[in-house]
């Protein structure tokens, strides 16, 4: 496994947001984490990612120990977090924004042909390369972030709700987005409201209730499940 998750808590404050998780991510492929308002998806990214510290467990990136490590050193080690809420920098071009993602990188040609493949993967990005990033639109900037966590030639790439605030025709384009990403050999960690998109999507899933995981199994059993289908699915 690339990445091994061990029984990990997280607390704010000593509220427990995470009691004890468990989770793998294989070196291909879709793993998404499904759950309700506040069952502690996105602490389960930003621990992965050293944004908040663990209480208690392991988390281990490739063989290596990473939940004492700073957030920098773990996306030196090729975790790219794409954060909920399109973080990008309002103020400066679509280019920049996109090479600011390669800071840690000093292959010119390396990154020259990835910014070419970001233009490849996303056109709408390359027709405003020059653009305020700030004048994009929601999904846009949504676009543009992702584009620039793969300008650090991710090992792993961990979304955090991506379809958020999406139009229908910007959901299937990003669901399209993150297929093409996982087909070039990334492993994507995929957290989403929109639980039927995310089971689509994904290969194995975890359903995350109050802190601890309910169930987990392959996407396809999930989305099928009585009690997946009843809180999750709207069935
Ligand atoms: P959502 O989909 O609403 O973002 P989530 O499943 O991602 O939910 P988390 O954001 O991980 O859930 O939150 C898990 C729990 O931890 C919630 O009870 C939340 O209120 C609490 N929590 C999250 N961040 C903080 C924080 N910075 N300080 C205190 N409590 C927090």
């Amino acid at each position: 496994m690339l990445l091994e998750i061990k029984n990990i808590k997280v607390h704010y404050n000593k509220v427990a947001a995470l009691k004890g998780v468990s989770m793998a991510v294989p070196d291909k492929g879709i793993v998404t984490i499904v759950g309700a308002n506040g069952a502690g998806k996105s602490t389960t990214l930003r621990a992965i990612s050293g944004l908040v510290r663990i209480s208690d467990g392991e988390i281990i990136f490739d063989g290596q120990r990473i939940d004492r490590l700073a957030p920098e050193k773990i996306v030196a080690l090729g975790i790219a977090h794409v954060p909920e809420g399109r973080r990008v920098f309002p103020d400066l071009t679509v280019e920049e924004n996109l090479r600011t993602g390669a800071f840690l990188r000093s292959d010119k040609d390396g990154i020259e042909a990835d910014l070419r493949d970001v233009f490849k993967r996303f056109p709408r990005m390359e027709e405003r390369r020059g653009q305020w990033a700030r004048s994009l639109s929601g999904g846009e900037q949504q676009m543009l972030a992702i584009g620039r966590a793969l300008m650090s030639r991710p090992r792993m790439l961990i979304l955090d709700e991506p379809s958020m605030g999406l139009s229908p025709v910007m959901v299937q384009e990003m669901a399209r987005a993150i297929r093409d990403i996982v087909d070039r050999g990334v492993p994507v960690v995929l957290v989403e409201q929109n639980a039927e998109l995310a089971l689509k999507l994904a290969n194995f899933a975890y359903v995350l209730e109050t802190g601890t995981i309910a169930l987990e199994g392959p996407a396809r059993e999930l989305h099928d499940n009585d009690h997946v289908r009843k809180a999750y699915l709207g069935a």
